[in-house]
C-alpha cells in the first residue's frame, strides 16, 4: 500500500506538462476554458501586436500555465473556492470567500504570483483586467456572487493568466 510519504513523492514527480493537464481540467470544471482566457489576452495585445492570431494566444496562455508558480496558483485558488462550496472552511473566512469580500484582497495576492513572472508588464496588465472584468472574467463574478457559489479566486487567477500570456506576448514583440 502507498505510503503517505509514497504519494508525496509521487505529485513531486508529477512533471510541468502533467500538472498542466491537471490545471486545464480543473479551469473546465469551473467553467473556464483556455480558449476564454485567450480571447482576453488577444484583446490586451490587439492594439499593440497588429498580426495577433487567437492561435498566437492560446500559445501563450499554454507557455504560462506550464509554469510551476502558475500551476501552484491555481491549485490553490480553486481548491479554496470548491473548499468554500462545500462549507469545509470556518469562519470568518468563510463568509469572506463566500461573499467575495471587497476588502479581502488575498486572492488579488495570489494572482499576483502569476503575473510576477512576467515584471512590471504582467502587473500593469493584471491592474487593467481586475478593473475592466472582460469577457469570462464578469460572467465569473456574476456566477460567483449567487447564493453557495464562491469564485473569488477563479477570477483573478484566470485574469492573472490571461494578463500574462498578453505580457509573454509583449516581450516577443517587443522592439
Ligand atoms: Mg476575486
Amino acid at each position: 500500500m502507498a505510503t503517505d510519504i509514497d504519494i508525496k513523492r509521487e505529485n513531486n514527480r508529477l512533471n510541468d506538462s502533467k500538472k498542466y493537464q491537471i490545471i486545464k481540467e480543473r479551469l473546465q470544471e469551473r467553467g473556464v476554458d483556455v480558449k476564454d482566457i485567450a480571447e482576453i489576452t488577444y484583446d490586451l495585445q490587439k492594439p499593440y501586436v497588429p498580426q495577433i492570431t487567437m492561435e498566437l494566444c492560446l500559445d501563450h496562455v499554454d507557455r504560462v500555465m506550464m509554469k510551476r508558480e502558475v500551476q501552484h496558483a491555481v491549485l490553490t485558488g480553486l481548491e479554496l473556492d470548491i473548499l468554500a462550496e462545500k462549507k469545509m472552511i470556518s469562519e470568518p473566512l468563510a463568509s469572506m470567500l463566500l461573499g467575495d469580500y471587497g476588502l479581502y484582497g488575498i486572492d488579488e495576492i495570489m494572482a499576483l504570483s502569476i503575473v510576477n513572472v512576467y515584471g512590471t508588464i504582467g502587473l500593469t496588465n493584471f491592474g487593467y483586467v481586475d478593473k475592466l472584468k472582460p469577457g469570462i472574467m464578469k460572467k465569473l463574478d456574476d456566477l460567483g456572487k449567487k447564493k453557495g457559489k464562491c469564485n473569488t479566486f477563479l477570477d483573478d487567477i484566470v485574469g492573472a493568466i490571461a494578463a500574462a500570456a498578453a505580457s509573454s506576448i509583449a516581450h516577443k514583440f517587443a522592439n
